[in-house]
This record gives structure tokens, sequence and C-alpha cells, in this order.
């Protein structure tokens, strides 16, 4: 980049040398002999500004070609990650499960904890709501709950094992707020990469998640492309696609963050009742602030940030 900066003013100065040098010949030369002169004169002046492009290119080539080393390398790692992954778990058939946080403490900026004390049990096959103002560590729970962030000081305890050892990665699933359909048929946005998923699992995720009539009422039916839809899939089934990914792998645990914060109230009722439709097969914690989405809750935890050190307060409401 410094020399290429340098070499557009030497292209210049040589550019402009030489149509000046030209000049001096040309008033210096015989009348008659102008038309050549002027020719050359063209041509010198076209080849320099092609020789700057060319030079810019040659420039750009260099600079990218470090680029493309480093993209090969990291391709090669993930190729070697995704080896690691894509290999089918156990299947452990253990039923929903129950975390327990003891007296747990969560901070980012040591001294200013977003959880502070926080004990409570998510029990086994209950669908669990946290609701909060924004800012009162709702994603932090969740992030908690996937074993993404560990406590500063507490424990997380699984069926009354250490988080590690009572619960699998795989065991846990994640909705996100606004799932990503990837291209290709319901039947792999379902699969999702996990090889060892089979058709007839699709299918009871699909049922599950309450989103299989759906589907089936395609006209290309489960091998539709969410992505040759358009309009005609709503937010809500592409939520229900994301559950029933999410499903399909049999989770013990399943977050969902926010999953109706975008929908319309009939979409927001079909995920409710999805959610209710789990009861008993799969422990469900769900971060949303809609009452309707929370109706299937069997209780809803309450953050707040209380005072100005943020340390959370936690209710527990009695959905009744
Ligand atoms: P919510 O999901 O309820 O909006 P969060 O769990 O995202 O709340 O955040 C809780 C608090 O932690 C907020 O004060 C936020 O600014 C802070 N926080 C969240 N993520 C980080 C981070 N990666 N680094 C530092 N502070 C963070």
């Amino acid at each position: 980049r410094f020399m290429s900066r340098f070499n557009t003013s030497i292209f210049k100065t040589a550019g402009l040398g030489l149509v000046l040098t030209l000049l001096a010949i040309v008033t210096a030369a015989d009348p008659d002999d102008l038309a050549p002169l002027a020719a050359v004169a063209l041509v010198l002046t076209r080849a320099v500004s092609y020789g700057q492009a060319v030079q810019r290119g040659w420039h750009s080539t260099v600079e990218a070609s470090a680029w493309i080393d480093r993209l090969e390398s990291d391709l090669g790692q993930l190729d070697v990650a995704r080896n690691d992954v894509v290999s089918e778990p156990t299947r452990t058939g253990r039923g929903p499960v129950t975390v327990r946080f003891d007296d747990v403490c969560f901070a980012y900026v040591p001294g200013v904890d977003v959880l502070s004390g926080f004990s409570h049990t998510f029990a086994a096959g209950t669908c669990t709501g946290v609701i909060g103002p924004s800012g009162a560590g709702k994603s932090t729970l969740a992030e908690l709950l996937l074993g993404l962030r560990r406590p500063d000081t507490g424990a997380i305890v699984v069926d009354e094992c250490p988080r590690h050892r009572g619960i699998g990665s795989h065991e846990i699933a994640y909705v996100p707020q606004e799932p990503v359909l990837i291209r290709g048929s319901i039947v792999d946005n379902v699969i999702f990469h996990r090889p060892w998923i089979t058709h007839d699992d699709v299918i009871d995720a699909l049922r599950a998640a309450q989103v299989l009539d759906d589907v089936e009422a395609w006209p290309d039916g489960l091998a539709t492309d969410p992505g040759t839809l358009g309009g005609r899939i709503s937010g809500g089934q592409k939520q229900r696609i994301a559950i029933a990914r999410a499903l399909a792998g049999s989770p013990r645990l399943l977050v969902l963050d926010e999953p109706t914060s975008a929908l319309d109230p009939r979409s927001e009722a079909g995920i409710a009742a999805t959610l209710a439709g789990l009861s008993g097969r799969v422990t469900v914690v769900v971060v949303a602030h809609r009452p309707d989405t929370l109706s299937p809750c069997d209780e809803v935890l309450e953050l707040d940030p209380a005072g100005d050190d943020a340390v959370v307060d936690v209710d527990v409401i009695d959905v009744e």
C-alpha cells in the first residue's frame, strides 16, 4: 500500500514529464511531422494510464493473496472442527432435566454483578418464563443455562450432578429470536447438518412443533425450499420450524430467547400452543415479555436490576 501511493505519484510525474517533453519536441519540430508525433504522444499517455492500472491490479492481487492464504487456513480448521462435531452423540433418552442454580453470582465487569446470589430450580419438564427490563440479565441467565458462561461463584447443578456431568451440549437446544432457515428442503432445515437424525425424527419434531400440517399443505410438502416461499411463509411458521430443528435432536433442555418478539398475535398464540405441548417432555426456559407467550409457563421469573449496582432481584410470579 505504501509503495502503491508512491507509484501513483511517480506515474503521474512520469506522464506529465512525457507530455512536456513531447510538447518541447513538437515546438522544435517541423510542423509537417506533427501527425506522427501526436500519435506517439497519445500512445504514450495511454500507456502511462494502462501501466498505472496494471500496477494497481498487481498490488490488489498481492494484498488479497495474503487473505486468501488466511481464508484457506481458516477453512481447513473449520473442516477439522466440523468433523469433530458432526458425529452422532450417544442418545441417553434420559428425559427432561432439573437445573438448579445455587447462589450463582456472575459479573462481566468485576464488582458489577449481573446475577448476585441467584438461586432457582428449573424443574424437569416444566416451562419457565423469564421476564425483566432490558439489561436485567435475561440473556446472561440464558447463556449460563446453555453453558456458554460459567458462574463466578455458586454452582449450577443438573440432576444433582455438576453441570458438565449432568448434561451434554447435544442435549441442550437453543432457539434464537430470529432463526435463520437455510437453502434446501424443510427436511434439511430440521436435520440441520446432523446426519444421524432420521426422517421419522423430522416428522415427529415438526408434529411436536405444530407445523407439520402447514408444511404438508404446501405444494412441495417436506421438499419445499423455504427460500422459494417468499411472503407465503409466516414468521410464526419459520419460528416453529426452528423449534422443530431444536426438538429433532431430542434435547433435555430447551432455551428460547424472545421467540415471539417479531410475530403477530396469531403466530404468537401458535408458538405458545407449541410450548404448551412440550410440557413434561423437555425442560423449557423462555425469555419473553409478551403475556401470551408466557401463558404456557408453569412459573415466571422476573429479573429486576435494583439500584445502581444492578444486582438482580428475582421474583417468582405465580402464573395462576
Ligand atoms: P437482558 O438480556 O435482560 O437485556 P443482558 O443479560 O444482556 O440483559 O445484560 C445484563 C447486563 O450485563 C447489562 O447491564 C449489560 O450491559 C451487561 N452485559 C451483557 N453482556 C455483556 C458483555 N459481553 N460484556 C459486558 N457487559 C455485558
